[in-house]
């Protein structure tokens, strides 16, 4: 049902999510004077808040997240707050919380960012409150589970109130402006999709790569590891979009149809087709971090790297590796995506003593939004000692390109869509299930091949099985 919020219900509204981007999003979009006037921000959490604490709450929350430039219409934000404490266990509790909503006129929207163990009572409290009528759509935050089971467990407990068209299922990675763009990219340019197949493309490379450790999050992080806090998420994602067949329209259905025929051709690797790590002590930026043993504070099993050689089997992607990796504790913090075509099938420059390169597409998503197309271009000179030709960049620097338009951090945007009912870029049911089926696949074999990480010293790309999985087709790194 199309309807745009006038309500917005959040839970953990006193959380780091909170804190770090969604209050600030939701108050950029009132300065920018996206939401509806009297869109109304009820936050609830356990903290024993009133409106007047939770304002104050929220003020400190974004003067400390906030660029000053941005804090403008702040006042005017918090007066749209209020608060209700809630165990969001006990079931009583939310009829004083659907008091506090009141009745949108035109509908609500309520965003869980608390962890998943909490969407089954809070679904079955707001079912008992009246709140999760037809006229309320619900945002979920990750992690949706730890496996297909426990997704299903968690899916099948949101659809008895939520029925898919009011379940919108955040992967903050597809409100990100160049994720999106990687779409206009591909389908809005002619020159890319005749080429973007087995027959020109050699490999794609996609790598997330943090500086962090754990920070605050041991009791989560231990419990999940790389592979289930990136990959099968935010990464498959990526993939996904990277080797979609076209969809015929910008809109949900189309798109996520066409996302997910992606992640069901992926291939269950092998066990030599992965290899995990886990930090120990080194250094990132100079700096001396200890190991991840040290920063947990015991031994553990969980990799803080995984690097996979994927496989898509389709008429498009047959025999083309999709190389993923992703760690903490790597050299730098940087997510990109390398398209690496193949060379030309004849070269008439190698009777003159030249080279070429094969061209290269690398799109960086973080920390700098840039697309970068490598081609080869001929060295000036007389050449009489023969021709020399060197790969050049062509490089759009979307900061530079794209100087006029507001930034947008990827809650501002998916909030906006969560309040408009947009869920084109929200994961689907049936696309998580086939994110997790593969994802077990791979957890399997490892257990069934009792793969543990190898070490790795904080600030190097991960233990050098990493380097042999690539080099063994060829292949090197992007570094
Ligand atoms: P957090 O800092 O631990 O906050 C959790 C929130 O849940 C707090 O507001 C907490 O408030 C509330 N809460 C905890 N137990 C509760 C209960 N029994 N009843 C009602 N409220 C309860 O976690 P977070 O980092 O904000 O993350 C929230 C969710 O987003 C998690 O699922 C996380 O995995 C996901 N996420 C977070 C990030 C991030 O950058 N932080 C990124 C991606 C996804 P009280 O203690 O006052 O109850």
């Amino acid at each position: 049902m199309s309807f745009t919020a006038d309500r917005l219900l959040l839970f953990g509204a006193t959380g780091d999510l909170a804190q770090r981007m969604l209050l600030p999003s939701l108050c950029a979009l009132h300065a920018d004077k996206l939401v509806p006037d009297d869109l109304e921000i009820v936050g609830t959490a356990r903290q024993p808040f009133d409106d007047a604490g939770y304002r104050n709450f929220a003020r400190e929350a974004l003067e400390k997240f906030m660029p000053p430039e941005r804090r403008g219409s702040m006042a005017t934000f918090l007066n749209r707050l209020t608060y209700q404490p809630l165990d969001a266990n006990d079931i009583a509790g939310y009829a004083a919380l659907a008091e506090k909503v009141g009745q949108p006129s035109q509908g609500l929207a309520i965003f869980l960012s608390t962890a998943p163990n909490l969407f089954e009572p809070t679904i079955a409290g707001l079912t008992a409150g009246g709140l999760a009528g037809s006229t309320t759509r619900i945002g979920l935050e990750k992690p949706l589970g730890t496996s297909l089971e426990t997704s299903r467990e968690i899916n099948d407990a949101v659809a008895r109130a939520f029925p898919e068209d009011r379940t919108f299922r955040i992967d903050h990675y597809l409100g990100k402006e160049t994720v999106q763009n990687l779409l206009a990219l591909r389908f809005a340019n002619i020159m890319f999709e005749p080429l973007w197949n087995a027959a020109h493309i050699d490999h794609v490379q996609i790598t997330v790569a943090e500086t962090v450790g754990l920070e605050g999050r041991v009791g989560f992080y231990d419990g999940a590891g790389a592979l289930r806090d990136m990959v099968q998420n935010h990464m498959l994602q990526l993939l996904a979009l990277v080797a979609m067949e076209p969809p015929a329209n910008f809109n949900a259905t189309a798109i996520r149809d066409e996302k997910v025929k992606v992640l069901r051709t992926l291939r269950q690797v092998t066990p030599d087709e992965t290899v995990t790590g886990q930090y120990r002590a080194g250094a990132i930026g100079g700096q001396p971090v200890p190991g991840y043993d040290e920063e947990l504070g015991k031994d553990s099993d969980t990799e803080t790297f995984v690097a996979i050689k994927a496989h898509l089997d389709n008429w498009r992607w047959k025999g083309v590796p999709f190389y993923l990796r992703t760690g903490k504790r790597l050299p730098e913090r940087r997510t990109e995506i390398v398209v690496q075509f193949r060379n030309v099938p004849h070269s008439i420059f190698a009777g003159k003593g030249a080279q070429t390169v094969p061209n290269q597409l690398l799109i960086s998503l973080q920390p700098h939004e840039d697309i970068r197309l490598s081609l080869m271009a001929k060295v000036p000179g007389l050449d009489r000692d023969g021709i020399r030709l060197r790969s050049v960049p062509l490089d759009i620097a979307m900061d530079d390109a794209f100087a006029g338009p507001t930034k947008r951090i990827a809650y501002e945007r998916l909030l906006l869509d969560l309040i408009e009912g947009d869920q084109t870029l929200f994961v689907r049911r049936d696309e998580v299930e086939a994110q997790w089926e593969w994802i077990d696949g791979i957890r399997a074999s490892w257990a069934g091949n009792g793969v543990t990480p190898k070490n790795y010293t904080a600030g190097s790309w991960g233990p050098s099985a990493a380097i042999a999985l690539t080099e063994r087709g060829g292949v090197t790194w992007h570094e």
